[in-house]
């Protein structure tokens, strides 16, 4: 079966209520025009400030789906500045970005603590994004593949196969990241192509074939297209174009087959 695409927008640390506000309703009005039964599945990741403005604008939306940007493994307790997975499932948050790099060499995260947060992810019935990706220094020395095998196979230890091939992978070079310098896709798609040979060797071919594994990195509407035709990437992972809601809207139009965006 065809892996479903998936477009998902990150906000990292921007907009308030009022600019989170704004830009679902451009969102929204935009996604109105377009055929559900085409469409890749649609998240965005707001700030915690703003998920409940958020929730509230896409209750009634089926097309669009909440993902946060962080949680904590933890269940409850004395974790000063944290969120749980039972706060998002308040605000029925479906997934969660783990494993950024910004997270990872900003706040120190390791690959154990975002196997914890994967585990616990799951656990609670949502879809942990895990992200994974190397720097420019290590694509220089020609070791990207080996280093996204390590994080891979860390992030998923103990994970069973019936979960990881419902997880989702984001394969996000950090060098491309906020640089406006996107991958090549052909080179994309290879890395991607090697990160499912990781899941395969792991689980199964099945567990590889289902996965669903995107780009993420300097995306555009300018650049989605190219990258859509690639076999081995199922969508894109976006932080500065998914800002804006016209040029989020023409990544989603990107991900959906030609013939069915006006
Ligand atoms: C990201 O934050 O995951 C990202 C890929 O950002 P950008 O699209 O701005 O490069």
């Amino acid at each position: 079966m065809a892996r479903r695409p998936i477009i998902a927008g990150n906000w990292k640390m921007n907009n308030n209520k009022a600019a989170a506000k704004e830009l679902m309703d451009g969102i929204t009005r935009g996604i109105k025009e377009l055929d559900a039964s085409n469409m890749p599945e649609v998240v965005v990741a707001p700030a915690f400030t703003a998920l409940w403005q958020v929730y509230d604008m896409i209750k009634n939306e089926p097309k669009i789906a909440l993902a946060a940007q962080n949680v904590n493994p933890n269940p409850q307790g004395a974790y000063t500045g944290e969120v749980s997975l039972e706060m998002l499932a308040d605000f029925n948050v479906k997934f969660v970005i783990i494993g950024h790099s910004e997270r990872r060499q900003m706040f120190n995260e390791t690959d154990e603590f975002i196997n914890q947060k994967a585990i616990a992810i799951l656990n609670a019935g949502l879809t942990p994004i895990i992200c994974c990706g190397e720097t420019l220094e290590q694509r220089e020395q020609g070791i990207t593949d080996k280093h996204l095998e390590s994080q891979i196979t860390k992030a998923l230890k103990d994970i069973s196969a019936n979960d990881v091939e419902k997880s989702v992978i984001a394969y996000e070079p950090i060098w491309a990241i906020g640089t406006g310098k996107s991958c090549d896709a052909i080179e994309a798609n290879r890395t991607i192509g090697e990160i499912r040979k990781v899941v395969a060797r792991l689980y199964s071919q099945d567990v590889a074939d289902k996965i669903r594994i995107l780009y993420g990195g300097s995306v555009k509407p300018s650049t989605i297209i190219e990258q859509m035709a690639q076999p081995e990437i199922d969508g894109g992972l976006i932080g500065g174009a998914s800002l804006k809601a016209d040029s989020f809207i023409d990544l989603i139009k990107g991900a959906m087959p030609l013939s069915t965006v006006r």
